[in-house]
């Protein structure tokens, strides 16, 4: 069984995004970028099914631009056997890369197609769904546990108040959540193996899909900065703050 994993370079975690001076969206000038965290995990959780003999070969895709080569080699170095790059420097919305993702999944067949549950960068948890969607397929969204069983899959989601257990039938989509593993770091001897993996370069065009924006972003903004607090000696004092300021 193959597994594709999306991976989505995203401006690094612990980055603080600073907002263009004229709002139109996040400066990411001299930025430092990364592997979207829930794709980690995503590639970590493939490349164990791989491990464990239930997957043959973990292929790594990334829609963007000729840099996101990085992560995919990131991707390699964990232990991917191979990727496609397809490669735009266009914005690329949910829908355009599930469209893409749906052709590559024709065209290669994964019994899995593993994504993180949401880009860190954009916060659309759309693309799984989507795909699960145009491909006609089950989907297993916010993984917290992942089991193979036959030509079945079981997994644990995240819901509100505790976990819900689902079985889908292969050839299926699951996206991943923060516990489902703990991504490991990539050796230097992996990234040096990683370097000659087999990484294609291809087009939307190739896949007959057009990525020209749907939806237009009107304004981005920072968040409120937040006030300093005061301290109270006593709790009416407490009470009577909270009533000042019409907390309810
Ligand atoms: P989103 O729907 O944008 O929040 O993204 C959800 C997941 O879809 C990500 O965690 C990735 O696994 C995948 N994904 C989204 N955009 C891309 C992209 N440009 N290239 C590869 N994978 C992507």
């Amino acid at each position: 069984m193959k597994i594709l994993v999306p991976v989505k370079r995203v401006i690094d975690y612990n980055v603080k995004p600073r907002v263009k001076a004229d709002g139109t969206g996040v400066d990411l000038a001299n930025v430092k970028m990364s592997m979207n965290p829930f794709d980690e995990i995503a590639v970590e959780e493939a490349i164990r099914l791989k491990e464990k003999g239930v997957a043959t070969e973990v292929i790594a895709v990334s829609v963007g631009p000729a840099k996101a080569q990085e992560t995919l080699r990131t991707a390699l170095a964990m232990g991917a056997d191979r990727a496609i790059l397809v490669q735009t420097d266009d914005e690329v919305e949910p829908l355009a890369v599930a469209k893409i993702l749906k052709a590559i999944a024709d065209e290669e067949q994964p019994g899995l197609v593993i994504l993180g549950k949401q880009a860190i960068d954009d916060d659309s948890n759309q693309t799984g769904q989507m795909l699960a969607a145009l491909l006609g397929r089950p989907q297993g969204t916010f993984a917290s546990e992942v089991t193979v069983e036959g030509d079945s899959v079981i997994v644990k989601r995240e819901v509100d108040g505790g976990l819900e257990t689902v079985k889908l039938a292969l050839p299926a989509i699951v996206t991943t959540d923060l516990r489902l593993n703990e991504p490991r770091y990539a050796s230097l001897p992996n990234i040096m193996k990683a370097k000659s993996k087999p990484l294609a370069t291809k087009a939307p065009a190739d896949y007959g899909v057009d990525t020209a924006p749907r939806v237009k972003t009107l304004k981005v903004s920072e968040p409120p900065v937040r006030v300093a607090g005061v301290k109270v000696a006593d709790v009416d004092a407490l009470v009577a703050k909270i009533k000042e300021l019409g907390i309810s």
